[in-house]
């Protein structure tokens, strides 16, 4: 991956645990990895296709005296969230701060902290079988593109499925949202969990009714397994109606568990029928 490296940019502010680090202020140096591809710009040697790093560097020195964290990994999570948000072209980042006069008492050269940051490529699945189901799916993707922290997201084509496991209830529309996040796992969990929300989802019936359900199918080629978060879906490779939408967004996506690609889990799948 190409890299861009602004290293050590003197910053003066007042972060710290301690009420005398907060009041006086000290020294930081903080160097920012940029993940980008500089093809385009190495073939136009146009700043446009570029990141201009100067304004990077002015940016990272406001957003360092912005406000007054405790600690380190608040100030660089947040430099690294508002720079990928900012700076939609760049692929992730890489944030260290140093700190050259950590009052710990003890000679040292610095304490230093990294984050390292990336945009992810996630499948999410979307169904809905109340009211105006289209309309439901459609508010969804749209709070998906309207959030700051995903990019470049769209739609598989619409298809309608009959209900799965519990069968007393109208048909569903089903789909996926492919996008990239700077969201951890739980956190678009968390986010798509909101959407739900206001899109009216309530949980009476397990597999019953609803206006909108959004799965997380995949996220990147991450594989956890947690109580309350479980990725790959856990039915992902033998529902048709997630299989079929896959399809047509990623056909060649390997599933990250059974290293089969989403064409070859639904011709099994079709096969067993
Ligand atoms: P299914 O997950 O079998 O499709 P469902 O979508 O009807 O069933 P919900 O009631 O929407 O089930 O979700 C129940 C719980 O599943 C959620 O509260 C969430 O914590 C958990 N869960 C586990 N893994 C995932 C995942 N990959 N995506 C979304 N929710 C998940
Ligand atoms: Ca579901
Ligand atoms: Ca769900």
């Amino acid at each position: 991956m190409d890299k861009i490296q602004i290293k050590d940019i003197e910053c003066f502010s007042n972060h710290g645990v301690l009420k005398e680090e907060n009041v006086l202020g000290q020294k930081f140096l903080v160097t920012a990895d940029l993940y980008v591809n500089t093809r385009k710009a190495g073939t136009s040697d146009s700043l446009e296709d570029s990141v201009d790093y100067a304004e990077v560097a002015h940016y990272i020195n406001e957003i360092m005296g912005q406000r007054t964290c405790k600690l380190i990994e608040s100030v660089a999570e947040i430099i690294a969230t508002k720079i990928l948000i900012r700076y939609k072209s760049l692929l992730g980042i890489k944030i260290t701060i140093k700190k050259p006069w950590a009052p710990i008492m003890l000679p040292l050269e610095t304490v230093s902290l990294s984050v390292e940051r990336m945009w992810k490529k996630v499948y999410v699945s979307v169904g809905s079988n109340i009211g105006h189901r289209e309309e439901h799916i459609q508010n969804a993707y749209k709070a998906i593109r309207n959030n700051e922290k995903c990019k470049n997201a769209y739609m598989s084509t619409i298809i309608e499925t009959e209900p799965y496991g519990y069968t007393e209830q109208d048909d569903f529309l089903n789909g996926v949202i492919c996008f990239e996040t700077i969201y951890d796992p739980r956190e678009l969990l968390d986010f798509l969990q909101d959407v739900e929300k206001q899109g009216g989802r309530t949980r009476e019936i397990h597999w019953g009714p609803r206006t909108i359900d959004l799965d997380i199918i995949y996220y990147d080629d991450l594989i956890i397994q947690e109580e309350d978060l479980i990725i790959p879906h856990r039915e992902a490779h033998i529902r048709d109606f997630v299989l079929r939408p896959m399809c047509d967004v990623a056909p060649f996506f390997k599933h990250p568990v059974f290293g089969k690609t989403m064409t070859e889990l639904l011709a099994e799948l079709e096969d067993k029928r």
